[in-house]
Order: C-alpha cells, then sequence, then structure tokens
C-alpha cells in the first residue's frame, strides 16, 4: 500500500477523552473512530488487523476440529425464555419490539440459537461430538463502556458450542479448547493466562478465564509466578487425544492463578512468598462446561447407544477478538507509539523515503516495494511529500516491526537503513540483503 493513497487519519493531538494507552494510540493511528459510547468504525487499518486476528482465530479453531458458522446479530425473545434467561439476563441485554410487535434482541451471546439449531438437525448419538462456532458481533449495554474496543457495547468475538454425548466427552472438549486458545494467544504474542474464574449467567462449574497481565486490566489477579514461565510454543498436539490434552490443561493450570471472584487467601498463602503475585489483567476469553443446563432446558437431546434420549453435555468458548487488539496494544507500546508483534502487524514493513522525487530515491523505494509484494509481504511505502521527521513519527505511532529508510545519501554507498521498532536498531544494509532479512523473519513465524 502506498500511503498516498491510502486512507491513514493519524492524530496530532492526544485525545482528551482516551484514558489508556491502547485507546489513545488507537484513535491517534487512525484506527477506529467512535460513532456513540462503546460503538466504533473500524477505519482501514484498525479493520485490518481485526480481520488477521480473526483469521488467526479461525486456523486455530479449525485446526483443533471446530466448525465454523454463522448465526444473525438479532434474535427472537422466544428462546431466551425457553431457557429462563430472558428475564435472568439483566440491562445489558438490547431489547426492541420489531413492526409486527415482536420482542427482539440484539445477542448478548448464543447459547440458545445454538441449542435451537442442534435440536433442529442432530438425533443420534452418532452424529456427537460436534463443535460449532462463530466470529460474529455482540451487543452488551455496558453500564460504563469505556477503554476503547476493551469494554464496548458492539464488540466482535468468537464463541463456540460443544456438544457431546457424555461429560468424559464433553471435559475434553473443554481441554481441547484450552490448548487452542493457549495456541491461538502466542500466535498474538500473547501471553494469556487460564485462570479459575466464576461462571457468572452462563451458569457452570468448570470455567477459564485467560488474563494477559496490564497494569490497566480492569481484573484483580493472584497468581504464582511459575506460571509466567510456560510457553506452549511449536509443540505438535493431537487435539483427538485426551492424554494430550489433559496433559496440557494439567500443565497451565496446576499452578495457583485465580481472579479476584475465585481468589482463596488459604490456599494462596500455600504458594512460597516469593513467588506470589498480585497484579492487574486483561480478560481475553473464557471457556465454559455446564453440562447440560441448556440442553435439558430447551430439549435438546440425542437418541443414545441404548435407543433412549438423552440431553446432550455442553460447554462455551468465547474470544474478545476486538478487546485483544487492545490488550496486545497495552502490552506492547512505547511512548511513540504501537510495537505490532509480528504475528499481527497490518503491514509487515514501512518504506520511508527521505527524499521524494529525488529520481533515485524514488526508483529504489518501487523496486523495494515490488520486492516485498514479490515476496508475497505487505509493505506500507510512505511516498507523501512530507519532512523526514514527519514520516519517521507516523511510521513509530502504527508501529510497523521493520521499517526501511531510503535517502540519496545512502544509496551512493548502495545501503539502505533497516531499523527494528521494538528495539529502535538500525543496521546498514544493501538493498537486497534488508529485504532477506525481513522475509526471513516473516518466513520463520
Ligand atoms: P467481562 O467480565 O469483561 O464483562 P464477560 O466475562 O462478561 O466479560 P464473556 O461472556 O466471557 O465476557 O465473553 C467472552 C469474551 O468476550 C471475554 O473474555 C472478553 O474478552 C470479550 N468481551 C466481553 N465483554 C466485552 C465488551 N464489553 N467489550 C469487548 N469485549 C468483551
Ligand atoms: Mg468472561
Amino acid at each position: 500500500m502506498r500511503l498516498s493513497r491510502y486512507f491513514l487519519p493519524v492524530l496530532k493531538e492526544t485525545p482528551a477523552e482516551a484514558q489508556i494507552a491502547s485507546h489513545r494510540l488507537m484513535l491517534r493511528a487512525g484506527m477506529i473512530k467512535q460513532s456513540s459510547a462503546g460503538i466504533y468504525s473500524w477505519l482501514p487499518m484498525g479493520f485490518k488487523i481485526l480481520r488477521k486476528l480473526e483469521n488467526i482465530v479461525h486456523e486455530e479453531q479449525i485446526r483443533a476440529g471446530h466448525i465454523p458458522m454463522l448465526m444473525p446479530t438479532l434474535q427472537s425473545a422466544e428462546l431466551w425464555r425457553e431457557s429462563g434467561r430472558y428475564d435472568a439476563y439483566g440491562p445489558e441485554m438490547l431489547r426492541f419490539k420489531d413492526r409486527q410487535d415482536r420482542e427482539m434482541l440484539y445477542g448478548p451471546t448464543n447459547e440458545e440459537a445454538i441449542t435451537d439449531i442442534f435440536r433442529a438437525h442432530v438425533n443420534s448419538y452418532k452424529d456427537l461430538p460436534l463443535t460449532l462456532y462463530q466470529v460474529q458481533w455482540k451487543f452488551r449495554d455496558e453500564m460504563r463502556p469505556r477503554f476503547g474496543v476493551m469494554r464496548g457495547r458492539e464488540f466482535f468475538m468468537k464463541d463456540g458450542y460443544n456438544f457431546d454425548l457424555t461429560q468424559e466427552d464433553a471435559l475434553h472438549a473443554y481441554n481441547r479448547h484450552l490448548v487452542s486458545y493457549l495456541r491461538t494467544y502466542e500466535r498474538m504474542g500473547l501471553q494469556a493466562i487460564p485462570m479459575r474464574a466464576d461462571s457468572g449467567p452462563i451458569g457452570g462449574e468448570n470455567t477459564h478465564e485467560f488474563l494477559v497481565l496490564a497494569e490497566t486490566g480492569e481484573s484483580e489477579v493472584f497468581y504464582d509466578s511459575q506460571i509466567t514461565e510456560l510457553t506452549f510454543g511449536d509443540r505438535e498436539i493431537d487435539y483427538d487425544s485426551r492424554e494430550q490434552c489433559q496433559a496440557v490443561l494439567e500443565e497451565f493450570t496446576s499452578r495457583y492463578a485465580r481472579t479476584d471472584e475465585t481468589h482463596d487467601e488459604a490456599i494462596f498463602a500455600e504458594v512460597p512468598e516469593e513467588r506470589r503475585r498480585t497484579a492487574r489483567g486483561i480478560e481475553v476469553g473464557q471457556i465454559f462446561y455446564f453440562g447440560t443446563k441448556y440442553s435439558e432446558a430447551m430439549g435438546a437431546t440425542v437418541q443414545g447407544p441404548d435407543g433412549k434420549p438423552v440431553p446432550v453435555h455442553m460447554g462455551s468458548h468465547g474470544i474478545g477478538v476486538s478487546r485483544l487488539i487492545g490488550a496486545i496494544i497495552e502490552a506492547n507500546h512505547d511512548d511513540k507509539g504501537i510495537i505490532w508483534p509480528e504475528g499481527v502487524t497490518p503491514f509487515h514493513v514501512g518504506i520511508v523515503n527521505l527524499k521524494q522525487g529525488d529520481e533515485e530515491a524514488d526508483a529504489a523505494c518501487e523496486s523495494l516495494y515490488k520486492a516485498f509484494e514479490a515476496k508475497g509481504l505487505e509493505p506500507l511505502y510512505d511516498d507523501r511529500n512530507e519532512r523526514a521527521g514527519g514520516k519517521f513519527a507516523t511510521m513509530d505511532l502504527i508501529g510497523l516491526p521493520w521499517r526501511i529508510t531510503v535517502g540519496p545519501r545512502g544509496l551512493k554507498a548502495g545501503v539502505v537503513e533497516l531499523t527494528c521498532r521494538r528495539t529502535g536498531e538500525s543496521e546498514e544494509l544493501s538493498p537486497e540483503a534488508a529485504i532477506e532479512k525481513v522475509a526471513g523473519i516473516y518466513a520463520a513465524l
């Protein structure tokens, strides 16, 4: 993309309404624009990252054997009356009537909708196990929408639902989700720690929330510092293997890690003092096993092996895709701007032309641009007629991990400058070597 032809409305001033870094930087980098409280337009660069995160979520869900689909954002109140949640959910649910006076709502979550689909089409235990998921907009009329996309009213979320014949099968689905979530967050450059949580209005006893540690997080968390040393890495997991999924779950959940809702001082006191940590965290996902709560209330049964109908065991699982962008920025920024992890960056490399209009500099930038495209990478070329300082400030603000600076003086010596956004370190290389180095970094992801 050439910056002169893109739509990147960066702001010079720091917006007064933004209290935390990610909100401030998303506004300043021209990623989002508020349309009303907790509701945002996703401008091109913000949208690009949202799509990237969505793709990672899809890839990891499909890898785990889960099946993508899409349900509507608007639902009828009837289904929610069947489960008993229409009255239980409270004012966070946005309710309205259509022209026929039918009660409708904007889905805050979809347990009822998916159970309705399931009971209409699945009759036999032979069709199990089944896990369906979607990535779709949700609406919750939050009392205090704030921190930009972190606590929006309209937000983008992956929600998945497993249907199993037995509790044992459903617990395998639970473990499988935990493993796939660990992989998902790591690909986004984040450490998200599974913590024992409270199930809230969804119900059920088995539930973990995934938290990214950050000072600006809304949850208070308590954990054993050993847990932050764990990484999932590039291990190969067979998602059908109960033993393998169970082993990962045990590895990542055996140390103390709880949110304030489930925190227990007495148990925490057993953790050696030097490893006890109290911190703040951002909730970026949650998994639940809730047994037959919805299937019994809504008649989602299958014919079991003995011919008798049995209610299916269910769980649900969510990833806050739009909130994750805020979490990634909270964990990856400095006073100049965002620092995107390579796995989610909107463009792979920035090209800064120090002297737009100089024949040699223009030609060198063009050829770098084409060479990156030929390698399947997306460069962002700042081809505007602007001062170098302004171009650098924009690149630092939008946070591309690598920048190549091209100017007449360097070109005379046959070099361009390659700069790492995270370390700030620069080196002079031939254009070919710079291309190879950047391409190699992305190829290794
Ligand atoms: P919270 O406790 O933050 O209100 P929740 O526990 O009600 O969230 P879930 O029902 O578990 O949320 O939804 C799954 C994920 O969706 C959450 O882990 C979070 O990342 C994201 N999410 C929930 N509410 C919002 C919101 N208002 N804005 C943005 N993301 C949200
Ligand atoms: Mg939650």
